[in-house]
C-alpha cells in the first residue's frame, strides 16, 4: 500500500513545481478559506442566493454559445458584465449594508479587540429578565398579543425607527399596558435595548421559512423574521392560543414555560456570550435549512 502511494505520488508529482511554504502562507489560506466560508453563508442567506443560481444558468447559456461560437450573444454578454454588476449592487444594496453594519459591529470588533469587553458585564438586570416573563404570560394568560424584541449585540436601528421612540425602563406593568388592545402602542412589537424599551410598534421583517407551521399568523412569521435577520431574541405571546414562544437564531420554540423563558433569557443576560451567540446564530440557520430543504 504504501509503495503504492510512493510510486503513484513519484509518478504524479515529480517534475511538478513545489513553492517553500512559509508561515503567512498558511495563514493567507487560513484567511481566505474564512472570509469565503462567510461569503457562502452570506449568500445562502440573503436574496443572492437567488441571484446565485441565476447567473450559473446565464454562464451555462453563454459557455453554450462559447461551445457553438455564436459571437452575437458573445458580444452581448462581454458587453452586458459593467450593467450586470452594478445592477447587483443597486438590487442588494439592503445586504450588502447589513453586511457592512456586521462587520463594524461592535461585537465583531470586540471579538477581535479583547479589551471592548468588559466594559459592561450584563446586558439587563435580573428585574428586567423577571419583568419580561411575568409580562409575557401574564398576557398569555389574558390571551393579549405581544412581541418583544430583546436586542443583544445586533443593533436593531433599523427596525427601532419603524415604530415610535421610546424611552423607558422595563417594567410588566408598563409592558402589559403596552399591549394592552385598542391603545396607540399595542400594534407590532417593542424592541428592548439594556433595561429599557426604546421603541414601540415596531414592524419586523416577516420570515420566508415554509416550515414555518401554517396555524402561526404574521405576528410569529414576524418573531422568526427578526431572529433571522440578527442575535435577537424575540418573544411572541399569541392572541389566539395564550401560549408563550420564543425566536431566536430562526428557530422558533413554541409554547414554552416560564422557566425555559427565564432560563432563555439569562443565557443571553451576560454580555460575555456574544460570541458564542453569533456561533448560534449560523448554527440555526443551518438546522432550519435543513428542516427547509428537506
Ligand atoms: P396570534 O397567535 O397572537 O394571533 P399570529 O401569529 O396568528 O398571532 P396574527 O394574528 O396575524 O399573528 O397577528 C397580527 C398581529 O401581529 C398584528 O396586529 C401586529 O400587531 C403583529 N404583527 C404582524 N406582522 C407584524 C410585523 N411584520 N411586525 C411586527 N408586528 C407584526
Ligand atoms: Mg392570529
Amino acid at each position: 500500500m504504501e509503495q503504492q502511494i510512493t510510486r503513484f505520488a513519484g509518478k504524479y508529482v515529480t517534475g511538478f513545481y513545489f513553492p517553500e511554504i512559509h508561515l503567512t502562507d498558511v495563514i493567507e489560506v487560513l484567511i481566505l478559506t474564512f472570509l469565503i466560508y462567510q461569503i457562502m453563508v452570506w449568500i445562502k442567506n440573503t436574496k443572492a442566493w437567488m441571484l446565485l443560481k441565476g447567473i450559473i444558468v446565464l454562464a451555462a447559456f453563454i459557455l453554450l454559445a462559447a461551445i457553438f461560437k455564436m459571437h452575437t450573444i458573445l458580444y452581448l454578454a462581454k458587453n452586458a458584465v459593467t450593467v450586470m454588476a452594478t445592477a447587483a449592487i443597486v438590487v442588494f444594496q439592503p445586504e450588502l449594508r447589513r453586511a457592512l453594519e456586521k462587520l463594524g459591529e461592535k461585537k465583531f470588533l470586540s471579538s477581535v479587540v479583547p479589551f471592548e469587553t468588559n466594559r459592561e458585564k450584563v446586558r439587563f438586570s435580573e428585574e428586567t429578565r423577571e419583568s419580561i416573563v411575568e409580562a409575557a404570560f401574564v398576557m398569555g394568560k389574558a390571551k393579549t398579543g405581544a412581541l418583544i424584541v430583546v436586542e443583544q449585540a445586533i443593533r436593531l436601528t433599523e427596525y427601532e425607527s419603524t415604530g415610535i421612540q421610546m424611552d423607558c425602563l422595563v417594567s410588566s406593568q408598563v409592558l402589559i399596558n403596552i399591549f394592552e388592545h385598542n391603545t396607540p402602542l399595542h400594534d407590532g412589537a417593542i424592541i428592548i435595548r439594556g433595561d429599557r424599551i426604546v421603541s414601540a410598534t415596531c414592524y419586523l421583517p416577516l420570515s420566508d421559512n415554509m416550515g414555518i407551521s401554517k396555524d402561526l399568523g404574521t405576528r410569529h412569521r414576524a418573531a422568526v423574521g427578526m431572529s433571522e435577520v440578527s442575535d435577537a431574541l424575540v418573544i411572541v405571546a399569541s392572541e389566539e392560543t395564550g401560549k408563550v414562544s420564543v425566536a431566536q437564531g430562526g428557530q422558533l420554540l413554541r409554547n414554552i414555560s416560564q422557566k425555559d423563558l427565564r432560563e432563555k433569557l439569562a443565557s443571553i443576560q451576560d454580555k460575555k456570550t456574544e460570541v458564542n451567540k453569533i456561533a448560534a446564530l449560523w448554527k440555526g440557520r443551518h438546522n432550519h435549512e435543513k428542516k427547509t430543504n428537506g
